[in-house]
């Protein structure tokens, strides 16, 4: 099936993001788009993956895994969604990068599966609280060094930078905090512990321009790409 560019509004997010570089002095080719795809038919995935877009973001272990096995077109899923412990074989089988390790348990969960399954270092990256909101997953700004270091001593475990959700405000200050605070935190342990931290996703479809003013290397589109969620 071929994408049609223009039911996804692939172009004009695009454009989006080009603008919001451009107000930023940074290259377009720094921001990678991930569709957000929970709730779309594998039919929609296809259709999105017609269009040119690469990497999916699913937010539940199970339907991305199956969601997976019916489509053909290859693409890099990554899990965005919180990760239970019962689920994390499943998700080292089915999706290439989790987005969302926010406890030490967790990577010495995942650094066995790993093993086990016998697959090459896998890539994750550190799902960050910033401004601690009780209604959102994630580590804390504090426990975010403890968090770090147990990733850098898992052996089958590589880590890739940070992740946030900003708040469910249009307040333009706070998600500035936020996504800024991201930024610094990564800056700050890149610098404390000697290790890249490439990856900074931050930003959904309604705050991804200010997200990549403020260094965003990912954003995690849905609405804005797909139409509203039923
Ligand atoms: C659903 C979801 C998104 C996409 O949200 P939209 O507002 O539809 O763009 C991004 N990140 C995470 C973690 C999500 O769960």
């Amino acid at each position: 099936m071929t994408g049609d560019k223009k039911i996804f509004r692939v172009d004009a997010i695009l454009e989006l993001i080009n603008k919001a570089c451009d107000r930023s002095g940074r290259k377009a080719s720094e921001v990678t788009l991930m569709a957000v795809s929970k709730t779309r038919t594998a039919e929609e995935v296809e259709a999105m993956l017609g269009c040119g877009i690469g990497v999916l973001g699913e937010n539940r272990v199970q339907e991305g895994a199956d969601k997976r096995g019916r489509v053909v077109a290859p693409a890099q899923w990554e899990l965005i969604g919180p990760l239970q412990s019962n689920k994390v074989r499943q998700a080292v089988e089915h999706f290439d990068r989790v987005q969302t390790v926010d406890r030490v348990k967790l990577v010495q969960k995942l650094d066995r599966c790993v093993e086990e399954l016998g697959h090459a270092r896998y890539p994750v990256l550190m799902q960050v609280n910033i401004g601690a909101d009780p209604a959102k997953h994630g580590c804390s700004e504090d426990e975010a060094p403890e968090l770090l270091e147990a990733i850098l001593a898992a052996r089958h475990l590589r880590l890739d930078g940070l992740m946030t959700i900003g708040e469910y405000t249009e307040d333009e200050r706070v998600l500035r905090r936020t996504f800024g605070g991201l930024r610094t935190l990564r800056d700050r342990l890149s610098d404390t512990h000697a290790v890249g931290l490439p990856v900074l996703s931050m930003g959904m479809s309604a705050d991804m321009a200010i997200a990549i003013e403020e260094g965003s290397t990912l954003v995690r589109v849905g609405t804005a790409l797909f139409g509203v969620r039923e």
